[in-house]
């Protein structure tokens, strides 16, 4: 039987396989091993992959494929998350080298799989399709001490036609309330200030499970209760489902920071119908609208796919005129990438690289632009910043509530504290201010 004593473990993709990460570290950890920095001192390497993009893939891949070939003593090498799932059936054959495969909905299975390993010699694989409520989440070590990552629900139902996660990830499963308050009740207790509630789509939280008579309004509500978390954070919101109610609660709230992430996705009506959004444009801003009535402070993020499949250059100037529309604060812009056993696969993946690249390079650019005349706009403005850590150069760093980037000089005293903070300066993504307060807290 091999003894295992410490384990590696990277992560790709979204905040879901961050979470996930930290669960796993703390399963390994409470059964007795040693985490490591170095995959080369790991006696278990662990990949918990993201298969939302085919570079985020051939990442992947191309990481293994070189363990594969390396000749020295080989640790157990097992592969979790969304790849384990989209392509479990090939995985073992390109890659013999694995001993295990993990899906999304079965990590808490990995200690019973990792025995079977040891145990057998033997590859051993669970990739179950439907995720069930049995996963300890009070099991996650964090090495973030301020702000966590608190799941509400997992799946998607939507089928976006250009999106591998309801295929990745399963059908919406809901997860009790009375756990989620649990679990943010000891994170409060254990001294964090900031949760973000994570789901592919928080706004549908609590539909599948009409027992629960919660919605995600509903929820806020109960956990803008629990004393010590300051703020509260939520990602992503499908705009279908951002409901009036939401907005209230945004406004009504203490700790519901006025940011909503809620991706647009494309500037043209055909385009949005084409990917099945189930929204129009006139849709979209009327929500918008409603938000920015309801909630003036309010800022938005979005995320854009461009160049896909049949997107003209007039439609992609469309996305730009959104941009010059609704001037988000956050934009995460990706080029299509066609993925397997998608609708999209059935349409012509016709835009040549170079023309997706042109337009990611150009509406990258328009928000840029926009991005620093808001924080130009925000010169001599005094904001409230949760710090978190110090950076490399020793300055304190921490975010608003709208989710801007802030540093300021500061000391050690000050990290898990909300202070406020004249802004003198900025660069790129980055604001740089003055705290206003002058005696460090001790
Ligand atoms: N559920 C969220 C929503 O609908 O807004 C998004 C979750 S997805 C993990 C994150 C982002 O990846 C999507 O919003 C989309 O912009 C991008 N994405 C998903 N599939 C993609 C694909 N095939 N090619 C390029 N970008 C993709
Ligand atoms: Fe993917 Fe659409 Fe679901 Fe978001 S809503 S996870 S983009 S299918």
């Amino acid at each position: 039987m091999r003894d295992l004593k410490s384990f590696y473990i990277r992560t790709y993709g979204c905040q879901m396989n961050e979470l996930d990460s930290e669960i796993m570290i703390g399963q390994l950890q409470n059964r007795g091993l040693k985490r490591v920095y170095e995959e080369t001192q790991a006696d278990l390497l662990l990949f918990n992959t993201c298969s939302i993009r085919d570079l985020a893939e051939r990442k992947v891949m191309g990481k293994i494929g070189q363990l594969g070939r390396s000749t020295k003593k080989r640790p157990i090498i097992g592969l979790t998350g969304c790849m384990a799932m989209a392509k479990k059936d090939t995985l073992f054959k390109k890659l013999p080298h694995i001993d295990f495969i993990l899906g999304t909905n079965n990590i808490t299975d990995l200690n019973e799989v990792l025995n079977d390993v040891i145990n057998t010699g033997k590859q051993s694989i669970r990739t179950n399709k439907e995720f069930e409520e049995n996963l300890d989440y009070l099991v996650a070590k964090r090495d973030d001490k301020v702000k966590a990552y608190v799941s509400i629900i997992r799946g998607c139902d939507k089928f976006c036609t250009y999106c591998v996660v309801p295929y990745t990830r399963g059908k919406e499963v809901s997860r009790p309330p009375e756990d989620i308050e649990a679990e943010v009740r000891k994170l409060a207790a254990d001294g964090y200030k900031e949760i973000t509630l994570l789901g592919q789509n928080v706004n549908s939280y609590g539909k599948d499970a009409p027992e629960f008579n919660c919605l995600f309004h509903d929820l806020l509500y109960r956990l803008d209760k629990i004393d010590g978390i300051e703020r509260i954070r939520f990602l992503t919101s499908h705009p279908v489902d951002i409901t009036l109610d939401l907005m209230y609660a945004i406004r009504d709230l203490p700790s519901a920071c006025e940011f909503v992430h809620f991706p647009i996705q494309a500037g043209s009506d055909r385009i949005l119908r084409k990917m099945h959004r189930i929204y129009n444009k006139t849709q979209y801003f009327e929500k918008v609208d409603q938000l920015k009535q309801i909630v003036p402070n309010a800022s938005i993020g979005t995320d854009i796919i461009v160049g896909f499949p049949t997107e003209t250059e007039s439609e992609f100037l469309e996305t730009c005129e959104v941009f010059e529309k609704i001037n988000y604060s956050v934009a995460f812009i990706y080029t299509f990438s066609e993925r397997k056993g998608t609708p999209a696969m059935r349409f012509k993946d016709d835009i040549p690289q170079e023309v997706k690249d042109e337009r990611l390079k150009q509406l990258m650019g328009l928000h840029q632009m926009q991005v620093s005349k808001q924080h130009q706009d925000l010169l001599g403005q005094t904001v409230e910043v949760l710090f978190d850590k110090k950076n490399k150069n020793g300055q304190l760093k921490g975010r608003t509530r709208c989710w801007r980037k802030v540093i300021a000089e500061g000391s050690d005293s000050l990290i898990g504290t909300i202070q406020p903070v004249k802004i003198h300066s900025f660069n790129h993504q980055t604001l740089i201010g003055e705290l206003l307060i002058k005696q460090p807290i001790s």
